[in-house]
């Protein structure tokens, strides 16, 4: 299948994803020359500032009515020290957009400031900040959400490959859904279809869950993987990479528990969106940890669910029977 058969909304944010891959690449890559304190978050902030930037200053050229619901806001950057940054993020941006102002960058990053609506497009730019501070897997997921259902979905993930696919080895991994049409991992402009496992055997599934212990409940994860006779270890990794993994068939069950020091916290609609069409349209299911779909019509915020539960499909009525037994 080519990538033009998805019409010209997908085509725009393959193109955007592609773009904003290269760019989180370039500053992943130059880590080093930050000259990192320790907790010094500036080499993801700037990655984070520049893609938003990238996106909306294409969003807003390709569909200027279009809303686009971003993770981050441009007045941190309108201060005295956002002027440092600033100029990274135009050092980054300039391969892309050429010569631009200061003035227009904070135009492009608030371009994602936007409130939810009908039909709004929803971005993280750097999903997974902890994963790319260590080097290791983040995603760029963008998603495009109409009355509540997302339609359309993208990771970008510039570390994450497949054995089964070669070419994710060099570039990395983008994934594609549209909603009733399918899931694919796209290769210039091929698509390549991605399903999930047939695993429905416990013993042989393989588990995944965030690799930063504060971002989940390690323990809870362990009860039910013992519950359910899950005997191979669980892989763990940042970001909605993982919801790529499971996509993909390398893994079978995803587990977002909520850590025990924020027990209430409520997930972000672009913490999920694009992961969870991408594993539906590949075949799997997602429901939150009560058996719920996932609400994407409360505003920003997955207001209505409690943590996520993704699996390849086959095994997730006994997933959730285990969460219940085990009253997580
Ligand atoms: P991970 O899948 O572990 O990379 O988690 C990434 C996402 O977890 C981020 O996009 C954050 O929005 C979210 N997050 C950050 N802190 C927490 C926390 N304490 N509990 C749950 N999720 C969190
Ligand atoms: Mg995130």
């Amino acid at each position: 299948m080519e990538l033009s058969q998805l019409g010209s909304q997908a085509c725009w944010a393959v193109e955007t994803v592609s773009q904003a891959m290269q760019l989180g690449r370039s500053v992943q890559s130059a880590i080093r020359d930050f000259k990192l304190t320790k907790d010094d978050r500036s080499p993801v902030t700037v990655a984070d500032f520049a893609i938003q930037a990238l996106v909306g200053r294409s969003l807003k050229r390709k569909y200027p009515e279009a809303f686009l619901v971003g993770e981050e806001k441009a007045e941190s950057l309108r201060s005295e020290e956002g002027k440092s940054v600033l100029e990274k993020i135009l050092h980054y941006l300039k391969p892309f957009v050429g010569n631009a102002s200061d003035m227009e960058v904070l135009d492009w990053v608030s371009q994602g400031e936007k409130e939810t609506a009908e039909e709004f497009w929803t971005l993280d730019p750097v999903d997974g900040t902890k994963g790319f501070i260590r080097g290791d897997q983040y995603a760029v997921a963008l998603a495009f959400i109409r009355k509540g259902q997302v339609e359309i979905g993208l990771l970008g993930c510039p570390n994450l490959s497949f054995e089964t696919i070669p070419e994710t080895r060099e570039k990395g991994t983008l994934m594609v859904a549209v909603k009733g049409k399918g899931a694919w991992v796209v290769l210039d402009k091929q698509l390549m279809p991605v399903r999930v496992s047939k695993q429905n055997q416990f013993q042989k599934a393989v588990a995944i869950r965030s690799l930063e212990k504060s971002h989940t409940n390690s323990g809870r994860v362990s009860s039910v993987l013992e519950t359910l006779s899950v005997e191979i270890p669980p892989i763990q990794m940042d970001s909605q990479a993982k919801h790529a993994v499971v996509a993909g068939g390398d893994a079978d069950l995803l587990f977002y528990f909520l850590s025990p020091d924020e027990p209430n916290r409520k997930i972000k609609i672009w913490d999920q969106a694009a992961g969870v069409l991408i594993v539906e349209e590949a075949g799997g299911e997602v429901t939150d940890l009560d058996g719920l779909p996932l609400d994407f019509n409360c505003g920003r915020k997955l207001a209505k669910n409690r943590g996520v539960l993704v699996t390849n499909g086959f095994l997730h009525n006994n997933a959730l029977d285990a969460i219940k037994r085990l009253k997580i």
